[in-house]
């Protein structure tokens, strides 16, 4: 493999709250394509901010994943948690640029306060504490309160292109609100965390699940308040269940230690995704026996569901063979 060129960065970046399944390899398979198919950089981020899901053994059990579907990165993994401080900081400079804010608001007031249909995310934040505080301190002597951050997000439209799914236009204040910066703990958030440490590791290619599409514009935001560039975008589309339903982080029977006991070989799986990632025609393979013929653009849009007792994917929702239909329920 020839080397990394310097200005050419991807990562790969999993949360170690629960075994990685299907849907993980696809996404991560497809980012390690890209990034060795475009001598890019390619680093591994543990996203382990989440100290009440992430432990140990799930990070083991990442890295054991990975290393089964024969992935590989370029120097040492690292854990998010080791940069909280920087990223403290970058929230703390918003902060003394007047872009950011102390709020007190419990997560109930702001559901009271708020109206419009919730996200995924929760309620979109009203801006009930914007201008309310001179900074943090004062914001919690007075209230009593352990605050919050939130960043101050502009008004107006933001553009921005995304390599699978085309332009996207969102009105940042009613899609975003004023999102958190750092929780009421002074633990940093997923957007700046991540917002962060991609402009840390110099990436200009964000190849990562189609769940993390709608929450780009945030990180948008972020990086131009915070002077970084944009990385261009590609959000693999999901995999999902028969059903047509997302895959949850432990959905039975999928997660890539319990293929891996029933007797799948990684070679089989990576070429079940080649053949759904623009390569039709793959066979059994390593990820790098994929790499000359990958093309991000010709992976096909929308959902894939496996199909564990044909190792291989489908389109949901799943409709069984002919010969089932007399079966009784
Ligand atoms: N750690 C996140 C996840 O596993 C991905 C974050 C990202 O790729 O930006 O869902």
């Amino acid at each position: 493999m020839s080397a990394p060129s310097t200005a050419a960065a991807g990562r790969l970046a999993p949360s170690p709250s629960g075994r990685l399944h299907i849907g993980h390899a696809r996404t991560f398979l497809v980012a390690w394509w890209r990034a060795r198919s475009r001598q890019a950089k390619l680093t591994l981020r543990i996203e382990d901010l989440d100290a009440g899901r992430c432990s140990q053994e799930h990070i083991d059990g990442v890295l054991e994943d990975l290393e089964w579907l024969g992935l590989d990165w370029d120097g040492s993994w690292r854990l998010q948690s080791t940069g909280l401080d920087q990223m403290r900081a970058q929230a703390m400079d918003l902060a003394a640029r007047g872009l950011a804010y102390a709020c007190t608001c419990t997560r109930k007031e702001i559901a009271a306060a708020q109206s419009a249909p919730h996200g995924e995310e929760g309620p979109r934040y009203p801006g009930t504490c914007r201008g309310l505080y001179k900074d943090l301190d004062s914001a919690r002597r007075s209230s009593g309160r352990e605050p919050a951050l939130r960043v101050l997000v502009p008004e107006g439209e933001l553009h921005f292109v995304d390599q699978l799914h085309g332009t996207r236009a969102v009105n940042v204040q009613e899609t975003c609100g004023d999102f958190p910066l750092l929780t009421r703990g002074g633990e940093p958030s997923y957007q700046l965390a991540v917002v962060v440490d991609d402009a840390r590791d110099g990436v200009d290619e964000v190849v990562r699940g189609g769940d993390l599409l709608d929450v780009t514009a945030r990180q948008i935001v972020l990086q131009r308040l915070l002077g970084y560039s944009t990385p261009r975008y590609a959000h693999v589309p999901l995999i999902v269940d028969a059903q047509g339903t997302r895959l949850a982080k432990r959905s039975a029977g999928l997660t890539l230690a319990e293929l891996r006991a029933r007797g799948v070989r990684p070679s089989q799986l990576v070429g079940a995704v080649a053949r759904i990632s623009g390569l039709p025609e793959a066979q059994e393979g390593r990820p790098h026996d994929f790499c000359a013929a990958f093309d991000l653009e010709r992976i096909p849009a929308g959902p894939w569901w496996y199909d564990t007792d044909a190792s291989s994917f489908r389109r949901p929702p799943y409709s069984p063979p002919e010969a089932w239909a007399d079966v009784p329920e």
